[in-house]
């Protein structure tokens, strides 16, 4: 199969290489990733654009190229607070209570005239 196609936008002329990959806009090369010439060839003669980008933009490669990169790391259940205002862990380890401290206002009404200095 030759794979060369003539795409026409305007009066401009460009040659897709569908077995090469490439386009003369050079956006194909560049990027991996079909071109919008390239994509038009490729839809006419009735083949998928994805098989066409590069591997290393799909799972497979992504995965073998971050595997060393991350580590697991521990992951806790976010706690609860019951019924008797005490949080517990899944685990049923208990903490301290978050509610903010009871706080008592003083006797007597708010004084109204300030004190100057
Ligand atoms: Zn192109």
């Amino acid at each position: 199969m030759k794979g060369i196609f003539g795409v026409s936008i305007g009066t401009t002329f460009l040659n897709v290489d569908i077995m090469k990959r490439t386009c003369t806009c050079r956006g194909w090369e560049m990027l991996g990733i079909p071109c919008e010439h390239a994509a038009a060839v490729i839809l006419s003669i009735s083949q998928n654009v994805v098989d066409f980008v590069q591997d290393w933009y799909k799972f497979p490669m992504q995965e073998l190229i971050y595997s060393g990169s991350f580590s697991g790391i521990e992951t806790h259940d976010m706690p609860m607070v019951a019924n008797d205002g005490l949080v517990r862990s899944i685990t049923g380890e208990v903490f301290l209570s978050l509610n903010p401290p009871h706080t008592k206002r003083p006797p007597g009404r708010p004084r109204k005239k300030r004190i100057e200095s």
